[in-house]
């Protein structure tokens, strides 16, 4: 078997960005596919649960888990240049921001829109991140999956991902005994500047460049979100809304609210305009609160139980539902003690409603 760290009962805290003080049966850190392959096989014939995790900024334990967190640091990077083109494989364990610091200071463009976003580049496929105009499914060429069943490698190509606003096919049919191992990207030698909406006011088009996209989204994440090496947190708790146009239409009317309109004809509504507009007033139990200066965030202060933040984000969502009648769903996965649990089992998802 490859070198890898051992630990026994030890606590997740350190390795969920929520920073939620829960252990793990084992934690078993991965720096190659035979490892992940070696240990989810000892897993299996123990029937012990496992999952895997890269930085474990978008999950939120519940409970002790009582398996075996992998979690995954298999790292490399190939790059290779084409005429009109670059193509890069990039291995799941690799961080994203360095991905796209490293390939700016290569001189390859078109990452830069999503700086700053923790997590892996595994991760970075199955949410299929996204952040000031640019998704993961944008540069996305392909994605390699594991079947931790029968150790076979897949390639899933773009087109069959079936990428959208924060999921895919990974938070699906791959959802179990899979894992991503590796990412292929192509980004063009063509760059064109992404300038979403609420960058306009920070960017002039005249001399624009890969570089200042990258520094004022830089500069912007920093003084907005919290650092979840200081404050606990998962980025946003809930996904921004997608509801028909003529429900959109209405709350225009009546709030102003922000929206989005989308390529399906749904809009896409500001989840933190209606959390700041519905006005909580000093709402926090006990060291579970809302972020200030982004609404969609929640936070861990100091010590907050996962219970208290979810039953922070139950408030929330009951409020945001009974103001707006929009059905708020976590972006967040929540870990119960033996794996992932549904969120429907813990905030109302009428599917009839979810698109309202
Ligand atoms: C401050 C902050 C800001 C954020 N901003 C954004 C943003 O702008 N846009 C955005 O989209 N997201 C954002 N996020 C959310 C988060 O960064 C992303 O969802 C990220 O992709 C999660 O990566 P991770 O490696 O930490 O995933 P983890 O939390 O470790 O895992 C997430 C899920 O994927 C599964 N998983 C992880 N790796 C694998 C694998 N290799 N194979 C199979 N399953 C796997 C896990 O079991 C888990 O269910 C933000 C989070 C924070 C804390």
């Amino acid at each position: 078997m490859h070198k890898k760290k051992y630990f026994s009962s030890q606590s997740l805290k350190d390795l969920n960005t929520f920073a939620i003080d829960v252990t793990a049966k084992k934690i078993i850190f991965v720096k190659t596919i035979q490892s992940l392959i070696d240990i989810s096989k000892i897993c299996q014939l123990s029937n012990i649960p496992y999952i895997i995790l890269g930085e474990g900024s978008n999950v939120l334990f519940l409970e002790n888990y009582v398996g075996v967190v992998i979690i995954n640091r298999i790292k490399g990077i190939k790059i290779v240049e084409k005429k009109n083109f670059w193509l890069l494989h990039v291995f799941s364990g690799e961080k994203w921001h360095n991905l796209v610091k490293l390939t700016l200071n290569l001189g390859i463009l078109g990452l830069e829109n999503l700086a700053l976003i923790p997590g892996c580049i595994g991760s970075a496929a199955i949410q299929n991140i996204g952040a000031y105009g640019l998704e993961f499914k944008d540069v996305c060429q392909y994605v390699d999956i594991l079947s931790l069943r029968d150790n076979t490698i897949k390639r899933i190509y773009k087109n069959s991902c079936k990428f959208s606003y924060r999921n895919s096919i990974f938070k699906d049919q791959y959802k179990n005994e899979h894992a991503v191992i590796r990412v292929g990207m192509k980004l063009s030698k063509k760059w064109r500047p992404i300038v979403f909406s609420s960058l306009e006011n920070y960017i002039t088009l005249i001399n624009i460049t890969a570089y200042k996209i990258f520094n004022i989204i830089c500069k912007i994440r920093k003084k907005k979100l919290p650092d979840p090496k200081k404050i606990g947190n998962a980025g946003s708790f809930f996904k921004n809304p997608l509801i028909k146009k003529k429900k959109a239409q209405k709350l225009i009317n009546l709030y102003k609210v922000p929206n989005y309109p989308q390529k399906n004809g749904l809009v896409k509504i500001s989840a933190a305009w209606l959390i700041e507009n519905y006005k909580f007033k000093h709402l926090q139990i006990g060291d579970a609160a809302i972020h200030k200066k982004q609404k969609l965030i929640l936070i861990n202060k100091k010590n907050a139980t996962a219970q208290e933040i979810i039953k922070l984000a139950k408030i929330i969502h009951k409020c945001i539902l009974k103001k707006f009648n929009i059905l708020l769903e976590p972006e967040v996965d929540l870990i119960g003690a033996s794996g992932k649990i549904k969120a429907s089992k813990i905030f109302k998802l009428n599917s009839k409603l979810k698109v309202i």
